[in-house]
Parts: C-alpha cells; sequence; structure tokens
C-alpha cells in the first residue's frame, strides 16, 4: 500500500495560534471543479477543548449562520479532538473571508435563544440531549475576545 500523508496531521500542532483560519487543501474534480477543506480552529491545540454538549450546538448554529455566509457551503463538521471543524464548500476562498464569516456567526449565536438552535428534537438530532447553548455562548464570547486570524502562525485578526 503506498504511504498515505494526510496533511492535517503534518500540521505542528504545537506551532499554531489559535482561533484562526487555514486553508488545508483543495481537491479537483474530473470537470475542473474545485472542493476547499478549512481548518476552522476554535481553541489551542492540546491546551483546551470545547466539551461535546457545546461543540454540537455550535455544530447545529454554524450550519445555521455559517451556510448563508460562504458561498458554495458544503458541510462544516467538529474534529474529533474538538478544538475545531472542518469547513468544506465548492471553489477556493480567501481564509480572511473565512474568517469574517466565522466571527459574523459567532457574533449571531452569542444572541441566539434555544428556540432558534435548529434541530434539536429527537426526530431531528442524533443526541438531542447532548446540547448545551449557554456553553457555546460562552465559548463563542472567548473566540470572539481572542478574535480570529486568518494566518495559523501569526495573529492576523479580522
Ligand atoms: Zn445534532
Amino acid at each position: 500500500m503506498p504511504e498515505i500523508i494526510i496533511e492535517s496531521f503534518t500540521l505542528d500542532h504545537t506551532k499554531v495560534q489559535a482561533p484562526y483560519v487555514r486553508l488545508i487543501d483543495t481537491e479537483s474534480g474530473e470537470h475542473g471543479d474545485i472542493i476547499s477543506n478549512y481548518d476552522v480552529r476554535l481553541c489551542q491545540p492540546n491546551q483546551e477543548e470545547i466539551p461535546t454538549g457545546a461543540m454540537h450546538t455550535l455544530e447545529h448554529l454554524l450550519a445555521l449562520y455559517l451556510r448563508p455566509r460562504v458561498p458554495g457551503y458544503i458541510d462544516c463538521s467538529p474534529f474529533g479532538c474538538r478544538t475545531g471543524f472542518h469547513l468544506l464548500c465548492w471553489k477556493e476562498h480567501d481564509p480572511q473571508d473565512i474568517a469574517v464569516a466565522l466571527k459574523e456567526s459567532l457574533q449571531e449565536i452569542v444572541k441566539t435563544t434555544w428556540e432558534q438552535v435548529p434541530g434539536t428534537k429527537e426526530k431531528e438530532c442524533g443526541n438531542y440531549r447532548d446540547h448545551s447553548l449557554f456553553g457555546a455562548q460562552e465559548w463563542a464570547k472567548k473566540i470572539l475576545e481572542k478574535g480570529i486570524s486568518y494566518d495559523p502562525y501569526e495573529r492576523k485578526t479580522v
């Protein structure tokens, strides 16, 4: 079997300065369509991690708020390490534009009421008991205070 190199695992997680947005890679299809994959890092690797309830509610709310702000949005899913999300979208975008879209989404999250969180019923979610809007909002405030950088190594915040 050929050696498989997964870009995300070649990143030196001790060198980055979260919160940041980073383009991981792009993939092109046989018709020339491009899909891009971003590292949306919300907290510092190996120093902090977002609890599952808060992460889960952030996931539902990013689906609501990030989607209309990122042209060609496909999906935004949590990392298993709970320090951030993968954002997938059609075409390649400037990480600075993604950082601005994330900032605006977090500002919306801070103002959101429980009734506005999508997909929180048993019928709509795989673990509807494990949500924390309080936690999502506390983390959103913390991330906004630190500022979102469009460079993973140097603080260039939007
Ligand atoms: Zn869910």
